[in-house]
């Protein structure tokens, strides 16, 4: 059973607080809650979910947790949790009651039956270097896996397992509330329907232990922003022999101090000063495999975009590199000295009468100021 991402679950940003978190919660618990729904499954397991995903993000240790390695980060970690790898257990604000009468938790699902281990996933930052030539990175992951003591069955090595004797095997109990008889899961074994006289000392009971493993994950070039990469297998172990999850590597690019990615293009702004814009000439820009020449026309406004083909970035899925933009922005000299104030000033005086011909934008739009004006009058 693989688990959806908690914020997506509840609808809200990776950033939301507590606030927000509740706000969110609050809507989709009335939308979802079982008393609503007549009992219907898929909602009854949507109020589940909901559920689960609030309890984890108002929890600030276990969101941070969650936020650095997924599921993995706060799975089985409590022993009030949410039993791992789909053993499903239940509990909110409303009480454990609903996940019970409503199928939950065990439900009439067979408890020994192979169940498949959760995925689980893992944010990395790549800086954008690295994500355009593709690279190898080690990733230090959390999970569980089977305890080599009790060989997973949770019993000490000697000790055997025997039949529950509160529910004789069944893994479910009969309660009698009122006038409904209520099938739950039995308290005493948690549904799986057998009794350890001595748990394992390695893992208490649990058949499994908690284990890091350093990882290498082959990120190749032209991964972006939202790209995963699946491992396959390397997600949670099964359960009652069941095959374990994958792992998913999520990938996001860091900010970068001169480029600017858009999917395939770069973009990036090249300041240069307002004699090289208005006579001309050669600039030096980055690129990410080096500095290329570019030829500045003589008067070159700000904001001009100079695209150079190609100095973009490979995508991943294939096709053409793309373009790096590079947007030119004059620059106001500052410090002068009196001298060279003096020859701007001189400067300006050359100009004129005709200076509006020298500055076109300048003068249509106070052109366009007069009109305004005059139009308000009439
Ligand atoms: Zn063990
Ligand atoms: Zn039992």
């Amino acid at each position: 059973m693989s688990k959806r991402d908690y914020y997506e679950v509840l609808g809200v940003e990776r950033s939301a607080d507590t606030k927000d978190i509740k706000k969110a919660y609050r809507r989709l618990a009335q939308k979802y809650h079982p008393d609503r729904n007549n009992g219907d499954e898929k909602a009854s397991e949507k109020f589940r979910e909901v559920s689960e995903a609030y309890e984890v993000l108002t929890d600030s240790q276990k969101r941070a947790a969650y936020d650095q390695f997924g599921h993995a980060g706060v799975d089985g970690q409590s022993a009030g949790g949410f039993g791992g790898a789909g053993a499903g257990g239940f509990s909110d604000i409303f009480g454990d009651v609903f996940g019970d009468i409503f199928g939950g938790g065990g439900g009439r699902r067979n408890p020994n039956a192979p169940q498949r281990g959760s995925d689980l996933r893992y944010n990395l930052e790549l800086d954008l270097e690295s994500a355009v030539a593709g690279a190898s990175v080690d990733i230090r992951v959390p999970r569980h896996i089977e305890c080599d003591r009790c060989d997973g069955s949770g019993a000490e090595p000697g000790s055997t397992k025997e039949t529950c004797p509160t529910c004789q095997g069944h893994g479910q109990v009969r309660m009698q509330q009122g006038f409904f008889a209520v099938q739950q899961t039995c308290p005493t074994c948690h549904g799986s329907g057998q009794h350890i006289k001595v748990p394992c000392h390695k893992c208490h009971g649990d058949g499994r232990v908690r284990e890091t493993r350093t990882l290498s994950v082959k990120i190749p070039a032209g991964v972006d922003t939202g790209d995963r990469i699946r491992l396959n297998g390397e997600g949670e172990m099964g359960v009652n022999g069941g095959p374990p999850g994958d792992l998913y590597v999520q990938v996001a690019i860091k900010p970068h101090h001169i480029f600017e990615r858009d999917g395939r293009h770069l973009q990036c702004e090249v300041p240069i000063n307002f004699v090289d814009a208005a006579l001309g000439g050669e600039l030096e820009v980055p690129t990410l495999d080096g500095r290329v020449k570019l030829k500045i026309p003589p008067e070159t406004q700000t904001g001009k975009l100079f695209r150079l083909r190609g100095k973009g970035v490979k995508p991943v899925r294939g096709g053409p590199a793309g373009d790096l933009l590079c947007r030119v922005v004059v620059e106001t000299p500052v410090k002068l000295s009196e001298e060279q104030k003096d020859l701007l000033r001189q400067f300006q005086d050359s100009l004129g009468d005709s200076n509006n011909q020298h500055s076109p934008k300048k003068s249509s739009f106070f052109d366009g100021v007069k009109k305004f004006f005059e139009d308000m009058k009439s």
